[in-house]
């Protein structure tokens, strides 16, 4: 069979329905609750003669594994989709966030390009290979997973799994539009903390003020200059101080602050080394202000990732793009971080991020992916595999 004829078989009422299926079983997270839609998949794939598999993260919730398998002479590859979505919101929506109604050409409701679209599309470009029995070399692999949404537990459980066999790529379906992203910018979250000690508010001489400590601090950090090099697709580093609380009542000096701020950095950044600029601030102040307290600590910390243009994944890739979407590739960047913070500390391998979802479609209401989206790319990850892994 050629590849034209494989594209052939990923049928638009599939890869919709498959859209529409996933939508309608509810997967918000918190608290996540992704059992039921691993199981839609699994249900899904194994009537394909796909070995599939559930793996439980506890009460109810659980990531799918499928395999298609090839003749194991060659690296596998792995395709992946997260499972949760971000909670509906309280705005009216248009169409019910759960009833994956098509209109306009288009699958409405919450995860539609966020990311079960993709998903759909990813699974039924197994089904095709799978009913064509194309020959593959290496195993494609479908990792469905729960909690991207918070904290990537499917996709480190997954990898955990994966880590001893040859990989050559992992795509993830996040929404792109069907555009070729191959990096992400990096998260630092840090959290300050001030300690003074409560007075009364008419005598703030005997008290010690946790909020104008803070003041100081924040004072400093805005002056620090945090080195990086602009990145080609990823741009520059951003930081922004986003909460501050502190303090009970107007009439008592507070003795605790406490403030996040939301760091997103590019490749040749150290975290490490943007921490201890902190850490220095808060030591040089100690020095200069009397009984002056504090500590800072990541919260959150994944670095920055990016797969060079040459990489020879990539470069096949962006060929079959350009072949069967007759578009001129331009290789983007996401300024969120996706799964990949889950599997590539364990897989190191190249990462790609292609989906069918309008990148601004995410977490708002009304969401919606458009079905010509969705087809083509089913179409175009069907002859990926069929490519990749031939
Ligand atoms: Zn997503």
């Amino acid at each position: 069979m050629n590849e034209r004829e494989l594209a052939g078989l990923v049928k638009e009422s599939k890869v919709v329905k498959m859209g529409q299926d996933l939508v309608r079983t509810q997967s918000v997270n918190p608290p996540g609750n992704e059992l039921a839609a691993a199981e839609y998949v699994v249900e899904a794939l194994r009537k394909s003669d796909v070995e599939t598999e559930l793996v439980m993260h506890g009460e109810n919730r659980a990531s799918a594994l499928a395999r298609l398998k090839g003749e194991r002479k060659g690296p596998a590859l792995i395709y992946s989709g997260h499972l949760d979505t971000v909670p509906v919101g309280a705005e009216k929506w248009n169409h019910e966030p759960f009833g994956g109604d098509v209109a306009e050409g288009k699958v409405w409701g919450r995860g539609a390009a966020d990311m079960k679209g993709g998903l759909a599309a990813m699974m039924t470009a197994m089904k095709a290979l799978a009913e064509a029995r194309v020959p593959l070399k290496g195993d494609l692999i479908l990792a469905a997973t729960a909690g991207e949404e918070v904290d990537s537990l499917g996709a480190t459980a997954v990898a955990e799994r994966l880590s001893r066999e040859p990989i050559q790529a992992l795509f993830i379906a996040e929404p792109t539009y069907n555009e070729i992203y191959i990096a992400e910018k990096g998260v630092f979250w840090v959290q300050i903390e001030t300690f003074g000690q409560t007075a009364h508010g008419s005598m703030p001489e005997k008290g010690r003020n946790a909020i104008l400590m803070m003041v100081e601090i924040m004072n400093e950090f805005k002056k620090m200059d945090i080195p990086y090099r602009n990145h080609p697709i990823l741009g520059g580093f951003t930081r922004s101080v986003n909460t501050i609380s502190g303090g009970i009542k107007t009439n008592v000096v507070p003795d605790h602050c406490v403030a996040t701020i939301d760091m997103r950095t590019v490749p040749g950044q150290e975290h490490p080394a943007i921490l201890r600029q902190l850490e220095n601030i808060i030591q040089e102040l100690s020095q200069r202000v009397p009984d002056f307290r504090a500590t800072v600590k990541p919260v959150n910390d994944h670095v920055p990732v990016e797969t060079p243009p040459s990489d020879p994944v990539v470069q096949k890739f962006s060929t079959i793009v350009a072949e069967m979407t007759g578009r001129e590739v331009v290789f983007k960047g996401a300024n969120y971080f996706s799964d990949a913070v889950g599997f590539l500390p364990v897989l190191k391998v190249p990462l790609i991020l292609f989906g069918p979802g309008e990148p601004g479609q995410a977490h708002q209401p009304n969401e919606q992916v458009e079905v010509s989206k969705l087809v083509e790319a089913a179409r175009i990850f069907a002859v990926t595999a069929a490519r990749l892994l031939g």
